[in-house]
């Protein structure tokens, strides 16, 4: 069965010193320490070591064959965003990356398909990029669950959903930068409370805003299965019925009723989640989808997807056909 996998990371395997090549700012960088490892450094602080199935198009696809497993929605780390950077230094940061993703595609096009990352503190290199990114076959972006603590709301955002809708660019949103990281340090906190409750607030923020109402045709596909957002749909709905003064200010329909129209992944670690996820959302509005190569990720590649008891077609759905949708491909795009 054609198996695309629609939520995975790569970097670059070099990259510019780009807080020397800038001048400021605790930028991400690589030190390759040993063979098959490398450091992430944002500026001189560690932030995570990373092995070669981080950036090595070849070994990731032998690790994928093991889950038969053919196809990578590849992107960046959200941590190489750098929204908070000079809008042209992260313009030129983030077409390096763009470019890269790009070649991998071009090299292994029925293995990987790309997702560009773009200046989204700059609506207008944002949008430029965008028509660029088109041009070089990369199929849509991953930006942030907020940028630099805005919500997804704001109008100076919309442009950039819109030119996604115009261009058929279909957009990941990514939980990153996570409320209350600070106050919460111990435990692995942001990772394992945070980041559910970012990618609510990113859904929260689109739907209360409007943004699925104005822009219909915009694909939207929210990591690790929507965050905490499904889970606490009941008390949303009855937030947005009992407080309308509060909730309903910007776009007065049900929340309810925008379940099933974006995507979300299958990255629930939970087979009991994931009934629920399919319940309220349709299996063709749910993906397989990993975090690979992260330790946080579902590293069996939807292994217990397969040992669930579910239909051919929800496993159809779930294994390529919803992510075909969400990418507007066909499967003879990536079968020979
Ligand atoms: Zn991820």
């Amino acid at each position: 069965m054609l198996k695309i996998d629609s939520h995975t990371h790569i970097l670059p395997k070099k990259m510019p010193n780009w807080s020397e090549k800038f001048g400021y700012g605790d930028f991400i960088y690589l030190q390759h320490h040993k063979k098959g490892f490398a450091k992430m450094m944002r500026g001189n602080q560690f932030f995570r070591e990373i092995k070669e199935n981080a950036w090595n198009a070849e070994l990731r696809m032998n690790e994928y064959a093991k889950f038969e497993t053919q196809v990578q929605v590849v992107c960046t780390i959200p941590v190489m965003f750098s929204y908070w950077a000079k809008p042209l230094d992260c313009l030129s940061l983030s077409q390096y990356l763009n470019d890269q993703i790009a070649k991998v595609v071009d090299k292994y096009p029925k293995n990987y398909i790309g997702l560009g990352t773009v200046p989204m503190q700059d609506t207008e290199l944002a949008v430029k990029e965008l028509g660029r990114l088109k041009k070089i076959g990369i199929k849509g972006i991953q930006i942030g669950s907020n940028i630099n603590d805005e919500n997804l709301n704001e109008e100076r955002f919309f442009p950039i959903f819109h030119a996604c809708e115009k261009l058929g660019l279909e957009v990941l949103v990514h939980p990153w930068n996570m409320m209350g990281e600070k106050k919460m340090q111990r435990y692995w906190l942001p990772w394992l409370v945070g980041m559910p409750a970012e990618t609510s607030r990113a859904i929260c923020s689109m739907i209360f805003g409007g943004i699925f109402e104005k822009l219909p045709k915009l694909r939207v596909m929210f990591a690790h299965a929507g965050g905490s957002f499904l889970p606490t749909i009941g008390r949303i709905k009855h937030g947005f019925d009992c407080r309308p003064d509060l909730v309903a200010i910007d776009n007065n329909i049900d929340p309810g009723k925008y379940l099933g129209k974006f995507w979300v992944d299958s990255v629930t670690h939970d087979g009991m989640m994931l009934e629920y996820v399919l319940k309220l959302q349709g299996s063709n509005r749910v993906m397989l989808g990993s975090d690979y190569p992260f330790p946080l990720g579902d590293l069996e590649i939807g292994k217990f997807i397969e040992e669930m008891d579910l239909t051919k077609k929800v496993k159809d759905d779930i294994f390529h056909l919803s992510a075909l949708e969400w990418l507007d491909m066909k499967k003879e795009d990536l079968i020979s």
